[in-house]
């Protein structure tokens, strides 16, 4: 259901018309808005990756589509080339990060996936290990 608080939209690539753009109470929302401060690596029209906060390896970054797509389980055939292009895009970042020994791709799906941020994200970390969590 959708919630009278939400923004509904047709920017940016996607053209359905019951699609949530914007959660007003979402934390990644709000850096994709500008509302609070990231430390921003990358941003096109669909999506935009930033330094996470709390890192768990030396390069940690975060990649959001910037419409507020829940999880996982919100994903649909319609997000090929958005999620897609938010993989590919990444060797590129990493490397003008300077990581140059490999990386690790993480998505947490839901409460029992480890997700604690309810907005669509794509963990990349790299750097020497040991990393602390993952
Ligand atoms: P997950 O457990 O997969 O939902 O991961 C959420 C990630 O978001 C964690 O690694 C947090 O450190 C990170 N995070 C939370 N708030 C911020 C923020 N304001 N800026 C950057 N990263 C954040
Ligand atoms: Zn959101």
């Amino acid at each position: 259901m959708v919630r009278p608080d939400f923004v509904i939209s047709s920017r940016g690539a996607d053209r359905r018309s019951n699609i949530v753009n914007h959660d007003p109470n979402c934390i990644f929302c709000k850096i994709v808005a500008g509302q609070i401060p990231s430390k921003k690596v990358y941003e096109d029209d669909d999506f935009l990756a930033f330094h996470d906060i709390n890192p768990w390896a030396p390069v940690h970054i975060l990649i959001v589509p910037k419409r507020h797509i829940t999880s996982m389980v919100d994903v649909t055939m319609d997000d090929q080339a958005l999620m897609g292009r938010m993989l590919a895009t990444s060797p590129r970042l990493m490397r003008e990060l300077g990581v140059g020994d490999g990386y690790r791709h993480v998505i947490n799906t839901g409460a029992d996936g480890g997700q604690e941020v309810m907005h669509l994200h794509l963990h990349v970390f790299g750097g020497p290990r040991p990393w602390k969590k993952g």
